[in-house]
């Protein structure tokens, strides 16, 4: 187990420009203001989505790409140090027209239609990713 006191830097409140990559756009934003611990909010609507499934047997990532426009009803991640730089590790649940939802790991490809967001910036001392043996997946040590 890992456990980290922390303590509130900064919130950084914005928006995010249509037809831009969600995941790479919050990782710009963080490498931008210099946020290393951090944890991230955010809604709106994407163009197009891909999520992702970690298939725990075969240690695999596999991933759903959605061709059509989806709000997104809650993001939610964290940044933390991943070779030497800050990586975003978010969850998306999106909504089609009917209102079905479906999310998951938050993957590249997803473009956005609109979108606001809130990272709240902590001090503390940095988590950093380091591969795991017993998950053969990148996480905090
Ligand atoms: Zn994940």
């Amino acid at each position: 187990m890992i456990i980290r006191d922390v303590e509130y830097d900064k919130i950084f409140m914005g928006s995010i420009n249509y037809g831009t990559d969600l995941l790479e756009e919050l990782e710009n934003i963080c490498v931008e203001k210099g946020i290393q611990l951090g944890h991230i909010e955010a809604l709106g609507a994407v163009q197009k989505a891909c999520i992702g499934y970690y298939d725990q047997k075969s240690r695999e990532y596999g991933y759903n790409t959605l061709e059509n426009p989806h709000e997104i009803l809650t993001l939610s991640g964290n940044v933390s140090i991943k070779d030497e730089k800050p990586m975003v590790h978010a969850h998306i649940v999106l909504a089609d027209g009917k209102g079905r939802a479906c999310g998951g790991h938050l993957a590249a490809g997803t473009v956005v239609f609109a979108c606001e967001f809130l990272i709240y910036s902590f001090k503390g001392k940095v988590l950093k990713r380091g591969f795991d043996e017993k998950t053969d997946l990148s996480l905090w040590k």
